[in-house]
This record gives C-alpha cells, sequence and structure tokens, in this order.
C-alpha cells in the first residue's frame, strides 16, 4: 500500500463509516462494515465478541508485545437537525472537511486505524515482532470503559492506543468520573398538615447545604476533583398537595489518580452520620449509581459508574518512544490530557496497561452541530496510527531483550 492509497482508503472508509448511523446499542450494521473492511485489508483474524465489539488482528513474523488500537464505533444522536447545514450522515467532502455525525467523535480515528495498521503491517511485510489488534467497540458514549474490559479480557494488550481526539497530540492522561447518587427519605402527609410529615427535599436541602463545604483536590495536569450537583427529583412528582417522601439528587464527581469508590463516597457518608446524629428525622444515603443497558447483540452489561483517572509520567520509555515517534512525522506534538473520560479509564485506570491517545480533531469537535473532521488531519491520523504501532512494539521488544 502507498502513502497515497493509505490516505484514499482512508477518507474513502470513514466516509462509508459516518454514512452508517450507529448510536449506542444500535452498532451491529457498523460492526459488520469494519468486519468486512478488516478482511478485505488483508487482517488475519476479525471476530466478534459478546457484547458486539469488533475486532482484527494483524500477526508479525515473529511473537512479541500485543499492540491494541481502540475506538468506539457509536455516536451521540443528533440533535436539532434543523440546525445542520447538512445531511449528518453524508459523510462526503467539502473545503477539505469530511463532514457528518462521528467524523470527529470518532469514525475519522476508527478508520484512521484500521488502515493505518494494516498499512503498516504492508509496508513492512509482516516483518515484525508481535501482534496488532484493533478493535470497533460499541456503548462508549453511555458506558465509558465497560464493554472494553470484554477487549482487554480477550486480546491482553501489553500497549493501548485510544484513538479519541488530540489534535494529533499525545495524551497521557485523563480525570476519571463518577455519578454519585444521595438520596434522603422522609415521611408523606398531605400539605395542609405538613408538620405530621418529614419533607425529604427540605432534609436534601440541608445535605447539599453541607456538601458545599467540600473542597475538590488538585493534581497535577489534571486538575481538580470537582463534585457537581447535576439533577433533582422529589417522589411523588410532581407533588400535589403531598409532602415529599423521597429526594433523590445527582453528584458528577470527577476523579483524580488513587480515587476510590470509598474514598470518594467516604467524607459524604460521614457529612450524612453528622447530620443524622443531629437531626433525629435526618435520613439518607450516598451511593455510586450502578447502570444496565443491553447490547445489539442482547448482551447485557451493568456497571458502576465510577471510572478511573490515569496518568503516566513524561519520561516513560513507551511516551518517550511515542512522542519521537510522532515527531519524526515532522509534527509538532505537545504531551497533554484529555478533558473528558475515554475507554482509557479502563484500560489504564483499571487495567494498568501503558496507554497513550492520540486521534484527528480537537476535542471541541465532539458531539457538536455540522461535525466534520479535516481531511489533512484524517490522513496524517492514519500515518500516525503507523508511526506509533512501529513504536509500540519497538518498546515491546526492547523490553524483552
Ligand atoms: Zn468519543
Amino acid at each position: 500500500m502507498t502513502k497515497e492509497e493509505l490516505h484514499e482508503k482512508t477518507v474513502d472508509l470513514c466516509g462509508r463509516l459516518i454514512q452508517t448511523p450507529s448510536y449506542s446499542g444500535e452498532e451491529q450494521a457498523i460492526a459488520e462494515l469494519i468486519a468486512r473492511e478488516m478482511r478485505d485489508l488483508g487482517y488475519d483474524e476479525v471476530r466478534f465478541d459478546a457484547c458486539g465489539n469488533v475486532l482484527g488482528c494483524l500477526r508479525g513474523s515473529r511473537p512479541g508485545a500485543r499492540v491494541l488500537l481502540d475506538g468506539h464505533v457509536d455516536t451521540v444522536p443528533v440533535q436539532e437537525r434543523e440546525r445542520w447545514s447538512f445531511d449528518p450522515f453524508c459523510g462526503t467532502v467539502a473545503d477539505g472537511k469530511l463532514r457528518g455525525r462521528g467524523a470527529s467523535d470518532m469514525k475519522g480515528a476508527v478508520a484512521a486505524m484500521i488502515v493505518g495498521a494494516a498499512y503498516y503491517a504492508d509496508v513492512c511485510k509482516r516483518d515484525f515482532a508481535g501482534e496488532i489488534w484493533v478493535a470497533g467497540v460499541v456503548y462508549e458514549e453511555l458506558f465509558e470503559g465497560v464493554c472494553a474490559r470484554r477487549i482487554s479480557e480477550a486480546v491482553r494488550p501489553d500497549y493501548v492506543i485510544i484513538g479519541e481526539a488530540s489534535d494529533l497530540n499525545l495524551k497521557i492522561g485523563q480525570r476519571g468520573r463518577a455519578e454519585i447518587v444521595l438520596e434522603t427519605v422522609g415521611k408523606p402527609a398531605h400539605s395542609s398538615n405538613p408538620e405530621k410529615g418529614v419533607n425529604a427535599v427540605k432534609k436534601m436541602m440541608k445535605l447539599l447545604a453541607a456538601l458545599e463545604d467540600y473542597k475538590p483536590r488538585h493534581q497535577e495536569n489534571l486538575g481538580a476533583a470537582i463534585q457537581e450537583l447535576t439533577d433533582i427529583i422529589s417522589y411523588p412528582y410532581p407533588g400535589a398537595s403531598v409532602v415529599p417522601q423521597r429526594c433523590v439528587a445527582t453528584l458528577d464527581r470527577r476523579l483524580l489518580v488513587g480515587d476510590t469508590p470509598e474514598s470518594v463516597l467516604a467524607p459524604i457518608r460521614s457529612v450524612i452520620d453528622r447530620l443524622a446524629a443531629e437531626d433525629p428525622q435526618f435520613s439518607a444515603r450516598a451511593y455510586l449509581r450502578e447502570e444496565s443497558r443491553t447490547c445489539y447483540t442482547g448482551e447485557t452489561i451493568s456497571a458502576q459508574r465510577f471510572f478511573p483517572a490515569w496518568r503516566y509520567g513524561e519520561t516513560d520509555d513507551f511516551v518517550v518512544n511515542c512522542f519521537e515517534a510522532l515527531q519524526e512525522l515532522g509534527d509538532d506534538p505537545i504531551l497533554t490530557h484529555y478533558s473528558f473520560c475515554t475507554n482509557g479509564s479502563h484500560y489504564a485506570g483499571e487495567a494498568h496497561i501503558p496507554t497513550v491517545g492520540y486521534g484527528p480533531s480537537p476535542e471541541s469537535l465532539a458531539h457538536t452541530i455540522d461535525e466534520y473532521v479535516l481531511v489533512s488531519q484524517l490522513t496524517r491520523a492514519a500515518e500516525g496510527y503507523a508511526a506509533l504501532i512501529a513504536a509500540l512494539l519497538r518498546t515491546g521488544s526492547e523490553k524483552t531483550a
């Protein structure tokens, strides 16, 4: 495959991926398209797992490290269709931009990974030690890091490349996030006689006021462990002449390296204990939200909404090798961090597998109206993935040498 063919095939595949809508839980058509594409590109093995993730493998001539490239294939829905200036599923190029839902988040990266990996294997005529795995992952937009667990179990990678938008910079960390549910319990009564009941909303107001004293910890480069109220609802709702018996609120907690479910919940639970000691009618609890979803295969995934943070050092050998590989392409990347949560929460945060992030487009283009990816960045990313694969395979063989 020539470099021109690499560019052409990447743009063509990205266009077809955009033309194949793939909301979370509805990824069957795009997964099948990817499997066909991988077979056409000469992948040695292509398979699906129970969640419907699609996995392709290119094997080198000798055993060695396993490098996994991870890209989610689901997208957020098209909202406010009338505000788009083109068909969100057109997947066509205009003014140097390949346009449509998912172009930046992250069908561009998925196309560049699939073709870039095949290009690398082809150009070096399979003369490398190790295996390259490319995974098209389902359900990331609603459940980051959950389906990725199945992939790391199956592949057992030594290194992972997350393809989320990085503007062609190298990402070496991100804050994680947790959803904490607060629940207060009162006693229902007719609101004409409120003294006969216990108002759960008023108890929640007390709890939230006490939690305002929370002082977020900071971590270099990652930022603050922000804890923000994101919703609140009383039961029954609407409360027609009734003192509400229950109130539920959600806190979005951004996680730093070292945060655990216990360490995040403990300070909230001690506030609850203090308020309960002061007020015998105060009854509350705090816990992590737990959720289940059904994949297009029928498989149910369920998990607590706790996605850990991760961060690597700027002088770690695999980071240095990846960084230099991108510089050798003639780019001027910076070492930086994702501001949102990615599948890296699983690979790096939970499974402790060395992970970097690299992809076309700035983060700010994700989830936008008139989403696009610059063709120049898309084709560069395909070369970038090939360079990163080479760098990580080399890092792996230096380790075992
Ligand atoms: Zn994404």
